[in-house]
């Protein structure tokens, strides 16, 4: 099979979904397409059912999504996808996502997935009781379940790592543990699909128009501007509570 496109959205990841959905204001549907891995858009946040909304959204603007089907093959004009299919295009926007960079320890450090280090649950490392990670660098598991890589989320892990180490040196035991707000299976996210609309995933709801938008506006430009005044911490509680009350007053 051959697809045509002049730009190709690498990723159908929330980086992907969103450049995509600016590109398609722009240039128009026709003109744009997303590949995505994984059998729905957005995986990290684990809804397929968001994923339907998107590509609703995005057929109504006559654009083309594949999924399932991973690209293997980059060259100057095309790419070639998992199976066999060649895509011809002119640009390529490539966001398949981040990957832990490789750091030697002199002992085995257990990671999973793209490197991601695994952390007990007041964020040392397994065998290593004087390392800590906290961020995207690390894989932190409750029961079945773990923390998205969101910037909130590892604020918070910050500062109980910075509770433990304090702890540590005073020759206590590092016994905080992390209370993670971003986990997999209650996935908080506003997507933004072009100029004015977005989709907000606040656990099992979904919310998608005008009002989502206007929502991630109003986060991104005041309360973001309010945060680098009053500090992280507090910052990223004012956040989640904004979004909490957004979420109820938007479903009513
Ligand atoms: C496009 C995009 C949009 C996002 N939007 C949001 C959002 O709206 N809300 C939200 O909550 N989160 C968002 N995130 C996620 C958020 O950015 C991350 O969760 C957050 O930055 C994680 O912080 P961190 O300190 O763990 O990692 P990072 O912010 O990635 O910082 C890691 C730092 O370590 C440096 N580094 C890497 N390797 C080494 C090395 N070997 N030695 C020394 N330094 C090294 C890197 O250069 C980098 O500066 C977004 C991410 C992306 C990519």
């Amino acid at each position: 099979m051959r697809i045509s496109a002049r730009y190709a959205s690498l990723g159908g990841g929330l980086t992907g979904v969103e450049i995509a959905g600016e590109l398609v204001e722009v240039l128009g549907g026709e003109n744009v397409v997303i590949i995505e891995k994984m059998p729905f858009l957005m995986p990290t946040l684990n809804k397929p059912k968001a994923s339907e909304v998107i590509e609703k959204f995005m057929a109504q603007k006559g654009f083309k999504i594949v999924k399932g089907n991973g690209v293997v093959e980059a060259s100057r004009n095309h790419l070639k996808l998992e199976d066999s299919t060649v895509l011809n295009c002119d640009l390529v926007i490539w966001s398949v996502g981040v990957k832990a960079p490789t750091i030697f320890f002199d002992l085995p450090v257990k990671t999973v997935k793209r490197g991601w280090i695994v952390v007990k649950p007041n964020l040392q490392l397994q065998d290593y009781p004087n390392v800590y990670a906290v961020g995207d660098i690390n894989h932190f598991a409750l029961d079945s379940d773990c923390t998205i890589k969101m910037a909130e989320e590892a604020i918070l892990q910050g500062k109980t790592a910075a509770k433990n180490i304090a702890l540590q040196l005073e020759g206590k035991n590092p016994i905080h543990t992390h209370k993670p707000i971003f986990l997999s299976s209650k996935p908080k996210s506003l997507v933004s699909v072009g100029f004015n609309t977005a989709l907000m995933i606040w656990e099992n709801k979904l919310l998608f128009g005008k009002m989502p938008y206007v929502s991630k506006m109003f986060i991104e430009n005041i309360v973001r501007d309010i945060k680098s005044k009053i500090g992280g911490g507090t910052a990223a509680k004012l956040e989640s509570i904004l979004l909490r009350i957004l979420s109820r007053i938007l479903s009513g």
